[in-house]
């Protein structure tokens, strides 16, 4: 018998703004799509917030035995600017703002993700699309929608008819808007003359002569927009109708919006049993962003170089420091939160490495059976991992009194114990073991980086140049770059 016959999921579901209990399409399957990064910049915290919380899901999934195909995207063209299908392709504009090949804009923030992603101990997804390995696909979407009658062509772009379709359909359902609301908030741009109402999107945009990022179709030369790939990538690798699509909760309007639309229109279903919606990762109270600059990079805190911070995170602490939080809770970024999520997880991992060392006792004095339910009562509960991790605090808690001499565990308990805080610390949450030899590299490093830093301090105050200089040069021939600041001296790997 499989886990998952036996645990019941309940997730929020978007769409309908209440729990449902989780149905899988097709039995002991799952089909799980989530918006991927628009790969111009490096990814920040807050992006991966919502990525740590689907790779949550991904893994508990997989976890009770489910069959998960899980597609997350690269959007590397058609996102433009800003949502009101204006401004400059956002790849295209990094590109001519450094002068290289779009390409090499994505490749080197793909490169990015998966790094960083890799640090997390996050999996990857089953299968990862491209945009602009999908033109053709949306081509034919578009095809298709203007067949029936959702969209119309002017000057040689495409945009999807909004009012046409809430004639038969319901356009805003997702975000809880109303067409009239969607008027007032769109700004009068050079693309709105061509729309026949403000809260039509574009489809396929005629490329101006300056735009590098362009493809044939029958319309003009151009490229798609922005909701479309996730559309013609979630049903080319998912089916017309799939289990779970995520990302976060500022997707909701126009994107995922969009997304229903498009679908429905072409396949006269709606395209999601689940939508789920990731909330947002804050700094000093406001959203984490990559426009605002107000962010801090996974970088920064795996390195202590950023003035928020007062020491380097490991990845795994900053992981645990997320799922101390519910995934629809939006959760605010503090080195004091930091350092407590530090201690907790230390706590956590000692508990779990002393169990191997407890003697077995006669009788046990907890119900380890319960317990273990209620780990997974947690995250049934749509994927509650604060819960679950409370649980788990209280499961270190008897370690230490049964350490103590204070409580006992039967053989078969301890070893329950063991095998259910192995599967949720390990399995579930993706965390790893910073004691492991493998995952104490890079505490050695930072560590042995610092007694370098202080012994050119030292040289340096001796006025030794020669003995500093070389510190720093042969340190940036290994690949370990040193900077020095008002603060003091942070380094980069790059
Ligand atoms: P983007 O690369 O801008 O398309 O964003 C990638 C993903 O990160 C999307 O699912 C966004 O909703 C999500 N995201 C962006 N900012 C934040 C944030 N501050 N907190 C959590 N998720 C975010
Ligand atoms: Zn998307």
């Amino acid at each position: 018998m499989k886990l998952y016959e036996q645990q019941d999921i309940s997730i929020y579901n978007s769409l309908t703004k209440t729990k449902e209990i989780l149905q899988p399409i097709h039995q002991g399957a799952i089909g799980m799509y989530v918006c991927g990064p628009t790969v111009y910049s490096n990814v920040h915290m807050g992006n991966c917030r919502t990525f740590l919380s689907f790779d949550l899901v991904f893994r508990y999934l997989k976890h009770l035995g489910y069959k998960v195909r899980y597609v997350r995207n690269i959007t590397d063209a058609g996102h433009l600017e800003n949502d009101a299908d204006e401004g400059e392709d956002r790849i295209a504009k990094k590109a001519r703002i450094e002068a290289i090949e779009p390409m090499e804009v994505v490749q080197r923030y793909t490169v990015d993700f998966h790094t960083v992603m890799h640090s997390f101990n996050a999996l990857p997804p089953s299968i990862e699309p491209t945009a602009t390995g999908h033109i053709i696909e949306q081509i034919e979407i578009i095809q298709n929608i203007l067949e029936q009658g959702f969209a119309y062509e002017k000057n040689g772009s495409v945009y999807f008819d909004v009012l046409k379709f809430n004639e038969s359909h319901q356009y805003g359902k997702l975000s809880g808007r109303q067409l009239e609301d969607m008027i007032a908030n769109t700004r009068e741009l050079a693309a709105q003359s061509e729309k026949k109402n403000a809260q039509d999107f574009a489809l396929w945009k005629k490329a101006e002569p300056q735009h590098i990022m362009r493809w044939p179709s029958p319309w003009s030369d151009g490229f798609p927009g922005w909701h479309l790939e996730c559309t013609a990538m979630s049903t080319k690798y998912l089916g017309n109708k799939f289990d779970i699509h995520g990302g976060g909760m500022d997707l909701k309007f126009p994107h995922h919006e969009c997304e229903i639309a498009q679908a429905e229109a072409c396949n006269h279903e709606n395209p999601v049993n689940v939508w789920m919606h990731a909330n947002m990762l804050t700094l000093n109270g406001k959203k984490m962003a990559k426009s605002t600059g107000n962010n801090i990079l996974p970088n920064e805190l795996f390195t202590g170089n950023n003035d928020l911070l007062s020491k380097a995170f490991p990845p795994v602490v900053a992981k645990f420091f997320m799922y101390q939080a519910h995934y629809r809770s939006i959760l605010d970024f503090s080195n004091d939160a930091l350092e407590a999520s530090e201690k907790g997880y230390h706590r956590l991992m000692d508990a779990y490495r002393s169990i191997s060392e407890l003697t077995p006792s006669v009788k046990s004095d907890y119900n380890i059976d319960e317990w273990r339910q209620s780990c997974y009562d947690a995250m049934n509960d749509d994927f509650n991992s604060p819960i679950l991790i409370a649980q788990l605090f209280e499961a270190a808690k008897w370690i230490n009194t049964v350490k103590e001499d204070k409580a006992g565990l039967t053989k078969g308990d301890l070893d329950l114990l063991q095998q259910t805080m192995h599967n949720f610390l390990f399995d579930v949450m993706g965390l790893i073991d910073l004691s492991d030899n493998a995952n104490s590299n890079g505490e050695k490093l930072s560590g042995t980086i610092d007694l370098l830093i202080e012994l050119r301090n030292q040289a340096r105050a001796n006025k030794d140049f020669a003995t500093s200089d070389q510190i720093r040069d042969q340190l940036l021939e290994v690949g370990i770059q040193l900077k020095d600041g008002k603060e003091g001296t942070s380094y980069s790997l790059i």
